[in-house]
């Protein structure tokens, strides 16, 4: 199971009960009810001399950005989340000694080479040591040959040269020079901390940039593969994208090469728990206060405006209420459909969102730092799962050699990332038969441990302890619709679309994360939590401050 702790619930009521008296809920009456502190029905949340009182539903990374800048700009927050832990997607679980994380792969601004990272560190995520790849993943092809995706530009430029034939000589070069480019290049995250020197980094990169942008933006990633020769090229450039993602902006692939060329674009030791805790660390040290085991069934609404949220546990009240949580339930949900947006709905009508996921944590005897960190591979015999409903071709794996944190001396923590539409097949199996459900993840962990033993002779024997999290775990501890792990998909339509914050008609009220931004993922999370809290500064009349 996916982040589940007893331990922990048990463990952290004092500190909640602590976290609300420091926050200056002095007048609510804490009773304990389940494990948890049980809130008063209808209890106001004092904003008092703090300012605004702000009610934040969800502890992912955008919930927690919102709440930490507003609490260094005088409002009063508190924090609401259905799950014991925070970070929502951007999690790790730990078993038997082995940490299995869930999420980061690369994050953008994890040093200071880019502006993204004042964001981070304004966070509490600046503290942390950050890893930056060299190589960022390798692909083995049909012909036995490997790929392998270097981050430094000449390095890639030469190994496509050397899978490719003559004919692609020129869009090769192009694309290499698109990556020295954007690694010139910045996307500034926070204008107010731009520097001098990072502004004219900017400027003087910009005219190569400039493409990037323009062309580059909106050529689908399916097309540049169609304009390949080698067959060869383009089977490898293909293995960097899922089959659903030919629609992709090529820019986006670019972007990310180029924040990894110029090494700010790395993975946190200690992984994705890592980076939640020290942001949550943060946001509590300034103040914030949050409730775990907390999910919200409405958002309460008195003429236009929203004043409070409420749930099995409670109901409180406060002066502007922000959800940080899945927008499609927030919309349909907890405030029952009756406030809506064109752009929203539109989005919730015809974009296309990332899958689902099986994420295989696989503990193992023995060290594999002299495999890739990162390693796919077409399939001997196609991998079926999911009662025939799943066919793969291919799988790749991640091992975490690289963060010595995350197994035992002498062990290696492993991860297998499957991407399933098949959402219901694993919730309504869930509901319907629990036994058949364990079953069903028993025999997909075979089959996907038998699939890459076949790939890599003697890793199954290496297996000490393997655990299996499904679309049904992804949905009961993210709440994600459908158990997407990352909203929309970026695409040559969505990629930038502006998708609105606000509900017509609903005052008070506010949306963030990764919905409210196609391409989803962590960056926007940050941004978007620090935007809306200057806008709130704005609307306050006080000037923001992002420092603590
Ligand atoms: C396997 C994987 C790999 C990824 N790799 C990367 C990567 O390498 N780089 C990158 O930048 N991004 C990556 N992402 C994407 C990134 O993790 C997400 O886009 C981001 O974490 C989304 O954050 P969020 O705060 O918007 O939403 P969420 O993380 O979904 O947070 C929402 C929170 O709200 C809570 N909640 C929901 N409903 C309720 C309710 N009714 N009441 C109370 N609480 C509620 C949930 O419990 C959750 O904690 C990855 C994701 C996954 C799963």
């Amino acid at each position: 199971m996916l982040n589940y702790s007893h331990a922990l619930q048990l463990n952290s009521i004092p500190y909640k009960v602590g976290a609300l008296a420091r926050a200056g809920f002095k007048s609510m009456s804490i009773r304990l009810y389940c494990g948890w502190p049980r809130l008063p029905q209808g209890e106001p949340v004092q904003g008092g001399t703090m300012g605004k009182s702000v009610l934040i539903i969800g502890a992912g990374i955008a919930g927690l950005a919102a709440g930490s800048y507003l609490q260094r700009n005088g409002f009063t927050t508190h924090i609401f989340d259905q799950h014991t832990l925070p970070g929502g997607l951007c999690t790790a679980w730990e078993r038997q000694g082995y940490r299995f994380d869930g999420c980061i792969h690369w994050l953008m601004g994890s040093s200071p080479r880019s502006n993204m990272h004042h964001i981070w560190r304004e966070l509490g995520a600046g503290e942390l040591n950050y890893l930056e790849w060299d190589i960022f993943t390798v692909i083995k092809l049909s012909d036995g040959d490997r790929f392998t995706v270097y981050t430094d530009p000449d390095r890639f430029e030469a190994e496509l040269s050397r899978l490719a034939g003559p004919d692609d000589s020129p869009l090769i070069k192009s694309i290499a020079a698109a990556i020295r480019n954007m690694s010139r290049f910045d996307l500034p995250a926070a204008w107010d901390k731009l520097t001098l020197p990072e502004a004219a980094r900017i400027l003087f990169a910009l005219p190569g940039a400039l493409p990037i942008f323009g062309t580059w933006m909106k050529l689908p990633i399916a097309s540049l593969l169609a304009r390949i020769a080698s067959p060869k090229l383009r089977e490898a450039l293909s293995g960097l994208y899922s089959g659903d993602m030919g629609d992709f902006p090529v820019a986006g692939l670019f972007m990310m090469l180029g924040f990894m060329s110029k090494k700010s674009c790395g993975y946190p030791l200690g992984g994705s728990s890592a980076f939640a805790r020290s942001i949550e660390k943060k946001y509590l040290s300034l103040g914030g206060s949050i409730s775990y085991g907390f999910r919200v069934d409405r958002i309460l609404v008195e003429n236009g405006k929203a004043v409070g949220i409420a749930g099995e546990k409670g109901e409180l009240r406060g002066d502007l209420v922000i959800s940080a949580a899945d927008a499609h339930d927030t919309v349909e949900r907890l405030l029952g459909g009756r406030y809506r947006s064109p752009g929203l709905d539109k989005a919730f009508a015809s974009f296309r969102r990332f899958p689902s996921l099986l994420l295989l944590g696989l503990g193992l005897k023995g060290d594999f730092s002299s495999y890739p960190h990162s390693y796919s591979f077409p399939l001997k015999q196609p991998l079926v799962l999911e009662g025939g409903e799943l066919t793969l071709l291919g799988m790749g794996i991640r091992f975490f050699s690289f963060d010595p944190g995350a197994a035992p001396a002498g062990k290696t923590a492993a991860m297998v990332m499957i991407s399933t539409t098949n959402d219901s097949w694993w919730t309504e199996l869930r509901a319907r038969d629990r036994s058949a459900y364990d079953a069903a993840k028993e025999e997909s962990k075979r089959r996907i441990i038998a699939a890459l033993d076949s790939e890599l002779p003697g890793i199954a024997s290496a297996v000490e302890y393997s655990d299996l999290s499904t679309p049904a775990t992804l949905i009961r501890y993210t709440n994600n619709w459908h158990g997407s792990y990352e909203g929309w998909l970026p695409t040559i339509k969505t990629m930038g679309a502006k998708l609105p914050r606000t509900l017509d008609g609903l005052a008070g009220f506010y949306m963030l994360g990764q919905w409210l931004n196609p391409g989803g993922g962590l960056p926007p999370c940050g941004i978007d939590g620090r935007r809306l809290a200057k806008r709130l500064c704005q609307a306050e009349g006080r000037s923001f401050r992002a420092d603590a």
